[in-house]
């Protein structure tokens, strides 16, 4: 097994959701040993495969969906359950999380890194294009820095 097929599994762990992604599967993909891809999820400190991850998750968007209404230009406001402060939540079997985190996926195809916000000016919008984690608003401050939070 060579040092590329390291890196691409690696790439295609962080490219998707760990927890969807198991040895088996990626071993098939990139023609390597199981052990191999145990190895490089254990190295890089990343979540174990569990068979339900994935139907929680297609649950949740589905609610999420459902659940919420577009405003105009492309924003999104919740008719479902808020937090005590107003943060829009979704709850299924397994898993309650806020609706921003479930949006970003939706638009991402990854699981955000650090909080996620709203990226526009909409309190609360829940729309999976304006949802922005930390590396998101990293990039997005970085042309302007200096200028002003
Ligand atoms: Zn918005």
């Amino acid at each position: 097994v060579t040092a590329v097929s390291y890196e691409a599994i690696a790439r295609a762990f962080a490219a998707g959701d760990p927890r969807e992604l198991s040895d088996r599967g990626l071993a098939d993909r990139f023609g390597c040993k199981v052990e191999f891809v145990a190895r490089v999820r254990r190295e890089a400190g990343l979540p174990r495969y569990t068979r339900r991850a994935r139907s929680i998750r297609e649950r949740v968007e589905v609610k999420v969906r459902e659940l919420s209404r577009p405003v105009g230009d492309g924003h999104q406001e919740w008719a479902g359950q808020v937090s005590g402060d107003g943060v829009p939540v979704v709850r299924v079997p397994g898993l309650c999380t806020t609706v921003g985190r479930v949006a970003f996926q939706m638009a991402n195809g990854r699981p955000p890194e650090g909080n996620v916000k709203p990226g526009c000016a909409l309190a609360h919008c829940v729309a999976p294009g304006c949802q922005t984690d930390r590396p998101i608003r990293a990039a997005l401050r970085a042309p302007v820095a200096g200028v002003g939070a």
